[in-house]
């Protein structure tokens, strides 16, 4: 006999399935955190793109739980702007999460995701459109430049693409951002998701289906600042490794076999070098080297198994990925609203 289980309220498995018939033609989700000084140049220039495409679009705008006058200048927007969706996150959930929400509230048959700070320029959207349109599932923006940006940012970022990409088994294309188009099925796909370390490079690479890259050249911020201090980032690599990769669980083994094997090999050499030659009670800064060594590697090897088991633990808890305030969607875009 088979006992049906309740659906695990908040848990992705309790969601809804998207809509089968998309109801507009493309979403643009842009994630928004304390970036009132910008949303308003952003809409402009991204409703004079939208107007030259054909067919009905929707703009979601994800305010992350922003402090500053964003969530004013927001509903303003939507006041006026029939396009204009908005959601707000209960609190600061990060810009992972966020797109993800934002994911899961658009209704396009194409998806895009913008950053809100003009670095990637909305006047890019139509030709992402032609590539869709020519069948590509995933278009993927590929930041050939990076202006306005410092070289340490520029090294590390290009570091951690190179990194990543040898630990991880699916391909991540390296330098591209958030930035991209993704058809109905590849939004479907990603919205099954379930795990709540939302790595989005990594799933936007791992849901496969026919992806193209287009080039461009990203632009600097238009006003605000920089929400990524360099802690944030660092941690942000982390996940991706180890959401991506089981390499460093096995590195840390490796280490740990050589350097065991390393220490029998020495204990060896003393054993034999003490019977031909005899010894005195020198070497004690050789003892303290090798416990010292020893116990680093092992803390070493603990540590990267504990950033694993910490994931395991936060993922266990089977939280939502991220709660709503409230979602007021687009008015025009509504199914019975055209
Ligand atoms: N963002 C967000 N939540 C956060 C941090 C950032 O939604 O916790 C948004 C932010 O408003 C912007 C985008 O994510 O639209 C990119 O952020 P930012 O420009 O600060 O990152 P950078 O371009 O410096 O990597
Ligand atoms: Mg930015």
């Amino acid at each position: 006999m088979t006992i049906e289980l309740p659906p695990l309220a908040g848990h992705p498995s309790a969601r809804p399935p998207s809509p089968l018939v998309p109801a507009c033609q493309l979403s643009v989700v842009v994630p928004v955190f304390n970036e009132e000084a910008v949303i308003a140049l952003f809409h402009a220039r991204l409703i004079k793109v939208l107007t030259a495409c054909p067919g009905v679009h929707e703009i979601i705008y994800v305010d992350d739980g922003s402090s500053d006058g964003s969530a004013q200048v927001l509903d303003a927007l939507r006041a006026t702007c029939p396009q204009v969706g908005v959601a707000r996150l209960s609190r600061n959930f990060g810009k992972e999460r966020a797109m993800t929400a934002g994911l899961e509230l658009a209704r396009g048959a194409a998806v895009i995701i913008l950053d809100v700070d003009l670095q990637d320029p909305p006047e890019l959207i139509p030709p992402m459109l032609d590539a869709w349109r020519a069948g590509a599932d995933v278009v993927n923006m590929r930041r050939s430049g990076r202006d306005g940006e410092t070289a340490f940012k520029k090294v590390t970022a290009h570091l951690f693409y190179r990194i990543i990409n040898r630990l991880s088994d699916v391909p991540i294309p390296s330098d591209v951002g958030d930035f991209r188009l993704f058809s109905r099925r590849a939004v479907d796909a990603l919205n099954r998701m379930p795990e709540s370390n939302r790595f989005m490079k990594g799933l936007f690479a791992w849901i496969g289906f026919s992806q193209v890259t287009l080039d461009y050249q990203r632009k600097a911020r238009a006003a605000g600042h920089s929400k990524w201090p360099y802690w944030r980032l660092w941690n942000f690599a982390l996940e991706g490794v180890t959401s991506f990769s089981t390499v460093p669980l096995r590195v840390a083994s490796y280490v740990g076999f050589l350097s065991a094997l390393g220490a029998f090999v020495y204990a060896f050499y003393f054993f034999i070098k003490t019977l031909v030659w005899g010894e005195s009670v020198k070497g004690f800064p050789t003892l303290i080297e090798i416990v010292l060594l020893l116990g680093g590697l092992q803390l070493m090897a603990i540590g990267i198994v504990g950033e694993y088991v910490g994931r395991m633990y936060l993922e266990s808890k089977r939280r939502p990925i991220y709660l709503l305030d409230f979602f007021k969607p687009a008015t025009l875009s509504a199914p019975d609203a055209t």
